[in-house]
């Protein structure tokens, strides 16, 4: 059985040629190969000698997923409905900007979370996407928009883990694909510029400090336990306490490393202090994600009860318009009311922005990432029979 490149960070692709008796020294080699030059075959790596290239093509293919659909909305925004196997689709999302290009990945097939406003959540969850499956979502864009290492030119500035699933559910896979973001042989992303988003897992948040601290945005949308257990079910297993709680441990990591502003480019391979410094200390605030449901949770009260429970921890607030669906059950509020929130989160002193709805005519906007997932919790199914039986 052939490997799939994609599926290997650095100490994979090490282990995996050791294990075939070459040099783990060619495994940086490959892996500049496969993401910085995104050669689609073995044959283009022209430095390797003839013999090395025969083996690794008889052992290794570089398969990402395929695309089924792609498309551009009037404002820019590219969508990749991509099939990864069993009729399950996952998507990935472009979003060009004035000074940045953000690349919107998916860490699962489904989501097994059961948020209430979410679509991804209403369709279940399948399985969790491997190394190469996520990985491959920022492959296949760089290629498809003409990244170019060589002149340059990479129009993905920014990764956010945003699309369908909960990454941290999806731990090591997310991290070793993080990993090769990061590093500097590839896309030598910095950990600034690599957000990932959770609903609140909160041990996994621990751990994602200790392995690889990027940028953390989390998901909140309630200033109580009572309407978080509503909106956010996780939020019964690990309550506001806790996850306020997690989330101060996780800033403190990034006041325990210096900073750094992206700027200049990176010496081939810095000593590893220096390493640390230039890759960037992740964000020493955390983003807080706020859906916008009108009559739910979008009132000033709601907004005073988010300024008392957030206190002094050193935070962003994201509000966002929520993005009905068929069914939802939740409606976006007023503009006046998203103004309101924002006005009183500003006025404590909070910076406060508030989403715009993007590639709206190609459902691109987060959370509209739909597409019937092969749900193995039979999710739809129990809730027609609930439907039926009232
Ligand atoms: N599972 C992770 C990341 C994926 S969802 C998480 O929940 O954080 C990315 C963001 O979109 C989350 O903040 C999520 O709550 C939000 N979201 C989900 N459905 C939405 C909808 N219908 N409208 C607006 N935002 C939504
Ligand atoms: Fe899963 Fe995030 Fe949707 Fe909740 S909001 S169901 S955690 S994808």
């Amino acid at each position: 059985m052939t490997v799939n490149l994609l599926d290997f960070d650095l100490p994979a692709m090490e282990a995996w040629f050791a294990s075939i008796g070459e040099k783990p020294f060619r495994a940086r080699q490959v892996m500049r190969w496969v993401h910085r030059a995104g050669v689609t075959g073995i044959g283009q790596m022209t430095d390797l000698s003839r013999g090395l290239r025969e083996s690794l093509e008889a052992a290794a293919q570089i398969l990402p997923p395929a695309v089924k659909l792609d498309s551009v909305a009037p404002d820019g925004t590219r969508k990749w409905l991509l099939d990864v196997g069993a009729g399950n689709g996952i998507e990935t999302v472009f979003i060009p900007e004035a000074a940045r290009g953000t690349l919107c990945i998916s860490s699962q097939v489904g989501c097994a979370l059961e948020c209430a406003f979410c679509s991804t959540g209403r369709q279940g969850f399948s399985r969790n996407l491997s190394v190469g499956e996520i990985i491959g979502q920022l492959w296949l864009a760089n290629r498809a928009l003409g990244a170019d290492h060589a002149v340059g030119h990479r129009p993905v500035t920014n990764v956010v883990m945003m699309g369908m699933g909960e990454p941290l559910a999806n731990f090591d896979a997310v991290v070793s694909a993080m990993r090769i973001m990061l590093d500097d042989h590839t896309y030598g992303m910095s950990r600034r510029r690599v957000t990932l988003s959770t609903s609140g897992m909160v041990p996994w948040m621990d751990r994602l400090r200790d392995a690889l601290p990027v940028s953390l945005a989390v998901s909140l949308h309630a200033p109580n336990d009572e309407l978080r257990d509503r909106l956010v079910p996780i939020n019964r297993k690990w309550p506001l306490k806790e996850l306020l709680a997690a989330c101060r441990r996780y800033v403190e990591v990034a006041s325990a490393a210096p900073d750094d502003d992206d700027a200049g480019a990176e010496p081939e391979s810095p000593p590893r202090h220096v390493k640390w410094q230039r890759q960037g200390a992740p964000r020493d605030f955390i983003t807080f994600e706020y859906v916008m449901l009108r009559g739910v949770n979008d009132t000033a009260v709601h907004a005073h009860q988010l300024v008392g429970l957030v206190g002094d921890l050193s935070c962003k607030f994201n509000l966002i318009p929520f993005n009905p669906f068929p069914d939802a059950g939740f409606e976006r509020s007023t503009p006046e009311a998203i103004l309101r929130f924002q006005g009183v989160l500003m006025e404590a002193g909070f910076v406060t922005t508030v989403r715009k709805t993007r590639g709206q005519e190609i459902d691109g906007a987060c959370g509209q990432l739909a597409g019937q997932v092969q749900d193995r919790t039979r999710r739809a199914q129990r809730r027609e029979q609930v439907v039926v039986r009232s």
